[in-house]
């Protein structure tokens, strides 16, 4: 059988929780899910049918502040992802210390099938049926996969017709001009870059190292566009569609822009012409370069291409890019993994300053949500990698980065108790 999202981070938090010795009864609680919460709901149609569709909202642990995470709209949901990316979620606060737990949703459907009306209408809906759980002071979600800001604002909208005021803290990810933050946009790729600079800033930083990045989303075309800008070559990009190679670099930053205006980065290869070649989607991540970005889906790093990697570094964009077995065998072959519960916290970092400038009715400036999110990320990854050097080599970033998201996560549990 093949290994679930969910069987990986769960099998990563056992493998944590033995490292630190964790006890059955810790074990039993931070397994636990606090809330799931399952709908099928009608959504209508513009020809006037309807179809039902099914969505999910998982809290896994709260017991470091209001549960946090993204909202998903994609054709491969299932609440056993939702459960895997709402623990993560959980590990990643505690990791980056901002006050949140963890929480996920997702609905399964292909947002590229529907009108706006319809997307509108099942974003709508989806968050009537949320009502009761979400809040700013007990869920906040934000964008994933197939979502935006315009997909927030419907959800803030309609959270706030059914409170009868507006409720900005309820989303982030907001657009600007109702109360997102600046900077939140690129805040994912922007962590990631900063994340990488600090590891190589010992090795001459990220100038002159050759990247490949999977995935030219949200997180991939700012990660590649910010690298390129700090002097590193983007050698490969890559969407579902397309993979693109030039050893002395890719103009990522052309194809972010072009695609910042609705187009696709096919659609930049046939009208742009840009100094590249396409070349096999499957190469991209195996390809001879000095890190690897995987920041698209989930599991492409397997058992069946992690001895393959050339590169000794990845930054891990995704959520829950590498499954276990590749794991232990990047290890096993000395290939550095900076795990995602810490590399692709920028996004939840920044969520997090939006939530307070909501909630004190402020407006933080671009450079000090930038300055804010390089300190806080940088801070996080200086005290993993003590952590994980304390270890005599014996553990990797992802084990380090996990005990101190379990450890904060154990702590807190422990000091308010089980009620009543
Ligand atoms: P997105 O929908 O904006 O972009 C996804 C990209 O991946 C697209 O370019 C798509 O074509 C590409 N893709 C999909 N399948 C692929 C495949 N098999 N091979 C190559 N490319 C493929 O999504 P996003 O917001 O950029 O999120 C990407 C990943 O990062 C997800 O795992 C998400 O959970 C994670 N993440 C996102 C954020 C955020 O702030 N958006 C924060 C943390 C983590």
């Amino acid at each position: 059988m093949t290994e679930s999202m969910l069987d990986t981070v769960l099998s990563q938090f056992h493998q944590a929780a033995d490292q630190l010795g964790l006890s059955d009864d810790h074990r039993e609680t931070m397994t636990a899910f606090k809330t799931v919460f399952h709908t099928q709901f009608p959504v209508a149609r513009d020809d006037g049918s309807f179809d039902i569709f099914e969505g999910y909202r998982v809290h896994h642990n709260v017991a470091r502040g209001p549960a946090k995470g993204g909202i998903r709209y994609a054709p491969m949901v299932s609440l056993d992802e939702v459960k895997a990316l709402a623990m993560l979620m959980t590990w990643k606060s505690a990791v980056v210390n901002i006050p949140f737990g963890g929480a996920k949703g997702g609905v399964i459907v292909d947002p590229a099938t529907l009108s706006t009306n319809e997307l509108r209408n099942l974003t709508r809906r989806f968050t009537t049926e949320m009502v009761p759980i979400i809040g700013p002071d007990s869920d906040i979600p934000a964008p994933d996969m197939g979502t935006n800001a315009q997909v927030m604002a419907w959800i803030m909208d309609t959270y706030s017709m059914a409170r009868g005021y507006t409720v900005p803290g309820v989303v982030t990810g907001k657009p600007v001009s109702l109360g997102g933050s600046a900077g939140r946009q690129d805040a994912t790729g922007r962590g990631l870059s900063y994340v990488l600079q600090e590891h190589l800033r010992d090795s001459g930083g990220v100038q002159g190292k050759r990247i490949a990045v999977q995935g030219f989303g949200n997180v991939g075309s700012v990660v590649a566009k910010l690298l390129q800008q700090e002097g590193a070559l983007i050698t490969y990009i890559a969407d579902k569609d397309i993979a693109l190679h030039n050893p002395a670099g890719v103009d990522a930053g052309a194809a972010a822009a072009y695609l910042a205006q609705g187009h696709s980065l096919p659609q930049w290869y046939e009208d742009q012409h840009p100094a590249c070649d396409p070349v096999p989607l499957d190469s991209v991540l195996i390809a001879d370069v000095d890190v690897i970005v995987p920041a698209a889906i989930e599991h492409v790093l397997t058992e069946e291409n992690a001895g393959l990697v050339k590169a000794p570094l990845v930054l891990e964009g995704a959520n829950g890019p590498t499954s276990q077995g590749a794991d232990a065998i990047f290890k096993e072959r000395g290939i550095t993994v900076i795990p995602d519960i810490l590399a692709n916290a920028g996004g939840v970092t920044v969520s997090y300053f939006e939530w307070v400038q909501a909630r004190q009715y402020v407006r933080w400036t671009e450079e000090r949500v930038n300055e804010e999110l390089r300190r806080l990320i940088t801070s996080a990854y200086q005290t993993i990698c003590a952590r994980q050097q304390s270890s005599r080599g014996q553990a990797t970033l992802r084990d380090a980065a996990s005990w101190i998201g379990i450890e904060r996560v154990v702590e807190a549990t422990e000091l308010r108790g089980i009620f009543p």
